[in-house]
């Protein structure tokens, strides 16, 4: 692969550094995204400069955006990449952006009952306010209490991210009484007739399920006679006195 051009992972603009403040990159011991991925996150990330820092003014944000990998439950989640619909308004307000608004997407799985294919549409309100770095908000809060904005932008992923994974049932169900699945044969029962049963039983095991269920009934564990009852009585024994 031919290398295009220099890597121009740094500040987009040539004379950024106006201040000795600089990010402190993270280690990079996890793996590498691919540009795909790179893209794909980016895209997640609004820049603030549009919007300005003047409290009181708004953009709305009307986008279609890629699904990022792990959004997602055990059984169910949002496809990588699948198109997720974000209809927001990013409004400046004193401590920072305040962003309110409807995200649509598509969630795939598996039934917990039946595991036929689950699909199904979310739709997702989410309000939630992003403090500036130096705010009083950020000062007073811990970081997992408000999202920050980092330098001029503002990262929706996990945003939505959040709101789709606290949403999302760890049961999901194809249908809200599905009945599951056949414990002898496994089929789903919802597609057995009401009768599905597997007790008749061949006559000529009969005799010997009749046997079976003697012993059983013969088989009586009483003869452990010996032995305290654990929790029935306290400590003290009055025989003992
Ligand atoms: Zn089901
Ligand atoms: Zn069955």
């Amino acid at each position: 692969m031919p290398a295009s051009s220099a890597r121009s992972t740094g500040p987009s603009s040539g004379a950024a550094s106006t201040d000795a403040r600089r990010p402190v990159g993270d280690p990079v011991d996890k793996q590498l995204p691919t540009p795909a991925e790179k893209a794909a996150e980016k895209a997640w990330k609004v820049d603030l400069r549009e919007l300005g820092r003047r409290a009181g003014s708004m953009r709305e944000w009307e986008k279609t955006l890629p699904a990022l990998d792990g959004w997602g439950v055990e059984m169910i989640g949002v496809p990588e990449g699948a198109p997720v619909q974000l209809h927001l308004r990013l409004e400046s307000v004193m401590e920072g952006v305040l962003v309110t608004g409807q995200v649509e997407l598509p969630v795939t799985g598996q039934c917990a009952r039946c595991l036929d294919p689950v699909e199904d549409t979310l739709e997702l309100d989410v309000q939630e306010l992003y403090a500036y770095a130096g705010s009083t908000t950020e000062a007073t809060s811990g970081e997992d209490e408000v999202r920050r904005i980092d330098g001029e932008r503002l990262d929706l992923a996990p945003l939505v991210r959040d709101a789709v994974v606290l949403t999302l049932p760890l049961s999901p169900t194809c249908r809200p009484d599905c009945a599951g699945l056949c414990v002898d044969c496994g089929e789903r029962l919802d597609d057995l007739p009401a009768d599905h049963s597997h007790e008749v039983l061949d006559p000529r095991w009969a005799g010997l399920a009749a046997r079976f269920t003697e012993t059983a009934d013969s088989a009586d564990p009483t003869d452990s006679a010996a032995g305290p009852q654990p929790g029935s009585t306290s400590r003290t024994n009055p025989e003992e006195n």
